[in-house]
């Protein structure tokens, strides 16, 4: 059994691949959970009603969890106080999906410098807003970070939150990552397809100096296709050849693998 901890199928759906093919297939294909991630507010607002009214809650395979946050690179709600955001959380009936176990982390959030559709200090102060509202909820945090890990750790620290830290579509090299390693005990780094790259020596050198037990693995589909399906549009279920990849990488089995990545995700994100 397998599970996609990161995906968008709200953004698939745009691309018309129909959400309930996408379940079907990922059925057949022992896809045991499925996280959908949030990065706007705008996309939230259109998409999620529907996404909670006609699949969140459905009690078959594969199991649906879903994050709330904004993205550093969709930052179009403006307001970016406290408050505001926490209001926003309620009129969504947040703590309620919270309480159920289907929101399951704030994200995803963080800063992209390589992009950088907004200042930095436009996504610091996004980024540390968002932090605040995990560590009210005592919710894990999913992270994206892009050519910005100097100052997200530095944001991290200050936040002193105790609850998960995942990085989402993980591409730090192996001195970044000990530097994470050595300072968030409570830190997970979730791969996507983009491990299974050539050129990303980088990230797969960094997969084997983690600890298993940190380890989770996602597809950001519609983006990041894995192996040969690299350019395709992505969708959950592909993230098999990437749980093949890491495994052949690590020099585990496939059924181990899926066993440990399963633990990890009850553990992190409190996934089933
Ligand atoms: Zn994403």
């Amino acid at each position: 059994m397998y599970i996609d901890c990161h995906c968008h199928l709200d953004l698939i759906n745009i691309f018309g691949i129909n959400i309930n093919d996408i379940l079907q297939n990922s059925r057949k294909l022992k896809i045991n959970s499925i996280v959908q991630v949030s990065a706007s507010i705008n996309e939230f607002k259109t998409f999620f009603p529907v996404f909670s009214k006609n699949f969140l809650y459905k009690n078959e395979l594969p199991f649906l969890y879903f994050t709330f946050g904004i993205s550093p690179n969709d930052l179009s709600y403006e307001a970016f106080d406290f408050s505001e955001l926490l209001d926003l959380f309620l009129h969504f009936d947040l703590i309620e999906h919270m309480n159920n176990g289907k929101l399951v982390a704030i994200g995803e959030i963080g800063l992209d410098y390589f992009h950088k559709f907004f200042t930095s200090q436009e996504q610091k102060n996004a980024f540390e807003v968002q932090l605040q509202l995990a560590k009210k909820y005592n919710l894990p945090v999913m992270l994206h970070i892009r050519d910005a890990f100097d100052d997200a750790i530095k944001i991290l620290k200050n936040a002193d939150i105790s609850s998960p830290i995942i990085f989402h579509c993980y591409t730090g090299d192996p001195e970044i990552t000990t530097t994470i390693l050595e300072n968030f005990e409570n830190c997970a780094f979730s791969f996507a397809g983009n491990i299974t790259y050539k050129k990303m020596e980088n990230i797969q050198k960094s997969l084997l100096i983690i600890p298993i037990e940190k380890i989770l693995l996602e597809t950001d589909s519609p983006y990041l296709s894995p192996g040969k399906l690299r350019g395709k549009e992505n969708v959950p279920y592909n993230v098999i050849q990437t749980y093949d990849f890491v495994a052949n990488l690590l020099g585990v089995s496939l059924e181990s693998l899926c066993n440990q990545i399963r633990i990890n995700a009850k553990n992190f994100m409190n996934i089933f």
